[in-house]
């Protein structure tokens, strides 16, 4: 029996890891496919406190679970399935069941896609979610970038470095990501912006030949000649093992600022909560509240 099992090795997770093994509780920590999360395919995180002149996403993973374990938490990979809620949590995963007093659900947010035409054809053989990983096959080559948000403009001044021309379509007429992404964009001479308007379908046989948009104030279609696309168009809550539980309408946990949820014993805490600003910082410090949050609860029990 865990005092904590930890659903989610991102920030969020292991920084309650962090937090509740070195409080001495006893701490499981099940992580889908690889600890860090989404920071594992970030190359470059510029604001995390600390890094003058920022620090590499992976790097950071491999650091804070490494931090994790020296403090005691165990790290198992594997995926819950279902969470049943009794006085004791019973978490179900893909290969065991586990049995916990308490829960930090951690899991983040996947990917979301597009949903054209060609989409489902092409997703790794020119279709990216990650600049990092993929940028350097683009050497010299046209790419394009969908969405308007934080991700896609940093991710567009990553490509910009291999691509030739990197054009970013944006479904309105102004970029959500924050000034300082936009200036920097802005002295990136081989970045342009196509505003209004969104993918519509993925052509080519054995590679993308070309990408058709629309403009979805004047409807017209244009065609353009482009190797390879990169997608940020944003995230779903991964949450789907759980049910029962206060979410908001766009499925994100409802919480309280000591990332307490809807069910007793049950705790939330990073990307996959309700609240306005979904960063690094702002994961590990709810991750670090959730485990304090814990301990009361199992103080008072
Ligand atoms: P996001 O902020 O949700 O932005 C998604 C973008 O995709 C928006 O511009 C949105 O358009 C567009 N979009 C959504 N659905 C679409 C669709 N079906 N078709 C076409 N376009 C679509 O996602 P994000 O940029 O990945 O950022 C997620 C979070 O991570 C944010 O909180 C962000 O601040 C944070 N982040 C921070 C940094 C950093 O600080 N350096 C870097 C990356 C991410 P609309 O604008 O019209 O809604």
């Amino acid at each position: 029996m865990y005092d904590v099992i930890i659903v989610g090795g991102g920030p969020a997770g292991l920084s309650a890891a962090i937090y509740a093994s070195r409080a001495r509780l006893k701490t499981l920590l099940i992580e889908k496919n690889g600890c860090g999360g989404k920071i594992t395919i970030t190359n470059l995180l510029e604001n995390y406190p600390g890094f003058n002149g920022g620090v590499n996403g992976f790097e950071l993973a491999v650091k804070l679970e490494t931090q994790a374990r020296g403090f005691g938490a165990e790290i198992i990979y594997d995926e819950v399935t279902s969470i049943k809620n009794k006085s004791v949590k019973k978490i179900m995963t893909k290969n065991s069941t586990y049995e916990a007093k308490t829960v930090i659900i951690a899991s983040g947010t996947n990917l979301k896609k597009m949903n054209i035409q060609g989409e489902k054809a092409f997703i790794g053989r020119g279709i990216s979610f990650c600049a990092t990983c993929d940028a350097p096959f683009y050497r010299g080559k046209d790419v394009l970038v969908i969405g308007g948000g934080d991700s896609a403009v940093q991710e567009a001044i990553y490509l910009a470095k291999f691509a030739k021309n990197v054009t970013i379509v944006h479904r309105r007429n102004e970029l959500r990501a924050v000034k300082i992404l936009q200036d920097k964009m802005l002295s990136c001479s081989n970045i342009s912006v196509i505003y209004n308007s969104v993918p519509k379908e993925i052509v080519g046989k054995d590679f993308i030949e070309k990408v058709i948009i629309t403009n979805v104030k004047t409807n017209e279609v244009k065609s353009l000649k482009i190797d390879g696309v990169f997608v940020f168009i944003g995230f779903i809550p991964n949450n789907s093992f759980l049910a029962d539980i206060a979410i908001d309408e766009n499925r994100y946990i409802v919480t309280d600022e000591n990332m307490k949820t809807s069910i007793l014993g049950i705790f939330a805490s990073g990307d996959i909560r309700k609240k306005q600003l979904r960063q690094v910082v702002t994961a590990a410090a709810d991750g670090a509240q959730a485990a304090v949050s814990v301990q009361y609860y199992l103080e008072n029990l």
